[in-house]
């Protein structure tokens, strides 16, 4: 064929099916018609299975049985069986429809992972097999979940990975469309089977669903929405039950935007904190490196503006982290000179996500008030643009949630909404093979290193000001009586961060905008009354150095290179913030401009 012929070029889908949407062979028959349905529709199908119902979790509880230390690298292999067994069935149940189908496994795909058992991430994905199976008029059968690491050791890339595998696949194979199928019919403001009064939303921004999933909606895997992000996948959560049209994943839609989008909490956390550390540059680099190299993703941390030259700094992690982080903290802490280390269990973090609340005066004073109307006492607060996170005890958490969902009516549609679709057209005419190859050319050098951080921006803001509030009483309505009082007043409250309680009396700081400072001070005098020996310290000037990106608290790396790079330069940290989004960082003002240019030469931007 001549180059400059005119051929039709197939477009690919994506589909994915989760456990329950695979669990049995009747479901599995279902999930081969779709997959047959757009086949006959025209499309290229790429399908990705993960393992049926409740297999990764039987096999899991196997292990456990055998023993309490398992090898990872024998889990990974042991784990992956259950997405192999899927994808032959469901390539058998393709063959009985009458099309062509191939099962392949991560390895025979050519998914290429690093070596980080058990939470691998993918370093770059081959599509010249699955190019040439479907050219070959194939439905190819995708084992989700799994890889292969340079030595063709099996990996896992962690609980709830097919969706990864799927939007990764969708990505390099430039598809049109990845659709998610699962029990639910979409994304909701909050898990459904919690809060039945959860409304499915039509349409939400990768931002809010990045947030969201990194937060505990466990109905995506946060480092898929990465991916849908970074290389502009259309996603689709849908119903596998039904013809439900779920909820579009895409960009930021014009003009409409919700104050708070969803609910998600984690049940289990636990939190650390490393009392008496000294004040100086380098205590968080080191903190950051031991951790980032241990790859436990550190979650809520919060740093207390020093006093008599001594800083708290705390964390969350994953509860069924915490051996695996102690280990870790107790040879670290000791060498950077902490005083203690204390832990707490049973607890829960509760966030709520949003973009509207870049611009809303008051979200976390309503955030606070209806918590405190139920008595819960929040022990941890830390925010981002469009997140507020507390940590609260683990048996108020269900009754945290249902309260916040309540409280901002999020079983209304806060603005109807319009029904962007991409609308599937099963063909593209019109493209030539050179220009196809060019795309597929052009892909492939994006995802070098696929998983690897994107830090797009760093940017230092100079207009706010620190506000500390410290020696208050430990109870709830604390938060909610000092952001009610902000928020009458109109002020715009940016970083709010809540450290663990000592000895009964808590500290908050937060930011507000330079201008407002005196407005704040006079606006809390009178809360502050109520609460006899609490003190207010401010600090006009603070640089807020901004980190911006994709995946920046999921990948424990840039923490460890922001805080390495500033403690390095003898520059020290005053207040943190982490999303998945963006890291916030205070720090003097008369370090700013220094830190900035420092952190755009690490991360490589001119
Ligand atoms: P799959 O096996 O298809 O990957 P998952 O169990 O991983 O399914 O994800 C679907 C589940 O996610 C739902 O059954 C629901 O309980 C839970 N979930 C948590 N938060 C949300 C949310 N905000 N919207 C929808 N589902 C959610
Ligand atoms: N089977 C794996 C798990 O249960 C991966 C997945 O379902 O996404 O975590
Ligand atoms: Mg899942």
């Amino acid at each position: 064929m001549s180059l400059f012929e005119r051929v039709e070029i197939v477009a690919v889908i994506v589909q994915k099916f989760g456990g329950t949407s695979v669990a049995n062979a009747g479901k599995i028959r279902q999930a081969a018609q779709r997959a047959v349905d757009a086949k006959r529709k025209g499309y290229d199908v790429v399908v990705v299975v993960s393992a049926r119902g409740h297999k990764t979790d039987e096999l899991v509880d196997l292990a456990a049985e055998i023993t309490k230390t398992p090898r990872p690298r024998e889990m990974d292999m042991l784990l992956s069986t259950g997405e192999q067994e899927s994808v032959a069935l469901m390539a058998m149940a393709v063959h009985e429809l009458g099309e062509e189908a191939i099962s392949l496994t991560g390895a025979q795909i050519g998914v290429l992972t690093d070596t980080t058992h058990t939470k691998a991430r993918i370093v770059s994905i081959s599509t010249q097999r699955m190019r040439e199976l479907l050219s070959a008029g194939n439905i190819v059968i995708a084992a989700g979940f799994q890889g292969v690491d340079s030595n063709m050791n099996i990996t896992t890339l962690g609980r709830g990975g097919s969706d990864t595998t799927a939007t990764a696949l969708a990505a390099v194979m430039n598809a049109e469309l990845c659709e998610i199928y699962t029990d639910v019919e979409g994304v909701f403001t909050t898990d459904p089977r919690l809060v039945s009064s959860a409304r499915k939303v039509e349409r939400i921004s990768y931002d809010e669903m990045l947030e969201l999933a990194s937060l505990g909606a466990g109905v995506m895997h946060s480092r898929s929405i990465e991916f849908a992000k970074k290389y502009r996948v259309h996603l689709r959560v849908r119903p596998s039950y039904s013809d439900g049209p779920g909820t579009l994943i895409a960009p930021e839609a014009d003009g409409v935007t919700s104050i708070v989008s969803g609910v998600a909490f984690v049940r289990n956390e636990a939190l650390i904190s490393l009392v008496g550390l000294p004040d100086q540059p380098g205590v968080m680099s080191g903190l950051f490196t031991a951790l980032s190299s241990a790859k436990i993703p550190v979650d809520m941390v919060v740093q207390n503006v020093a006093r008599e030259g001594y800083a708290n700094v705390s964390f969350t992690v994953a509860e069924d982290e915490l051996p695996a982080a102690m280990k870790v903290v107790q040879v670290t802490a000791q060498s950077l000179g902490a005083q203690e280390v204390t832990t707490q269990t049973g607890l829960s973090k509760v966030s709520i996500v949003g973009h509207g609340m870049q611009s809303h005066t008051g979200v976390a004073a309503r955030m606070f008030q209806v918590l405190a109307k139920h008595s819960i006492n929040i022990k941890v607060v830390t925010t981002s643009e469009i997140k507020i996170s507390v940590l609260i005890d683990r048996e108020r958490c269900s009754d945290a949630v249902l309260a916040v969902h309540e409280g901002f009516e999020l079983h209304q549609a806060s603005a109807a909404l319009p029904q962007v679709g991409y609308v599937a057209t099963s063909r593209r005419n019109g493209a030539s093979d050179a220009s196809q190859a060019a795309v597929a050319d052009d892909i492939v050098s994006r995802l070098e290193g696929m998983e690897s951080i994107l830090v797009s921006d760093v940017s230092a803001d100079m207009n706010q000001s620190r506000v500390t509030l410290s020696n208050l009483p430990d109870e709830s309505g604390i938060a909610e009586d000092i952001f009610t009082a902000i928020a009458e007043g109109g002020v715009l409250v940016d970083m709010i961060v809540q450290n663990v309680a000592r000895d009964n009396r808590a500290t908050i700081s937060f930011t507000v905008p330079f201008g407002d400072l005196d407005r704040s001070l006079l606006l809390l005098r009178e809360a502050l009354e109520r609460y006899e020996g609490s003190a207010v310290t401010s600090d006009r000037h603070i640089g807020m150095l901004t980190i911006a990106g994709i995946g920046l608290r999921s990948h424990t790396d840039v923490g460890r290179r922001v805080f390495r790079t500033l403690g390095d330069n003898g520059i020290n940290v005053q207040m943190i913030n982490t999303s998945e989004i963006k890291l916030s960082i205070v720090i003097s003002a008369s370090e700013c401009d220094r830190a900035l240019q420092l952190l755009r030469a690490e991360f490589g931007l001119t």
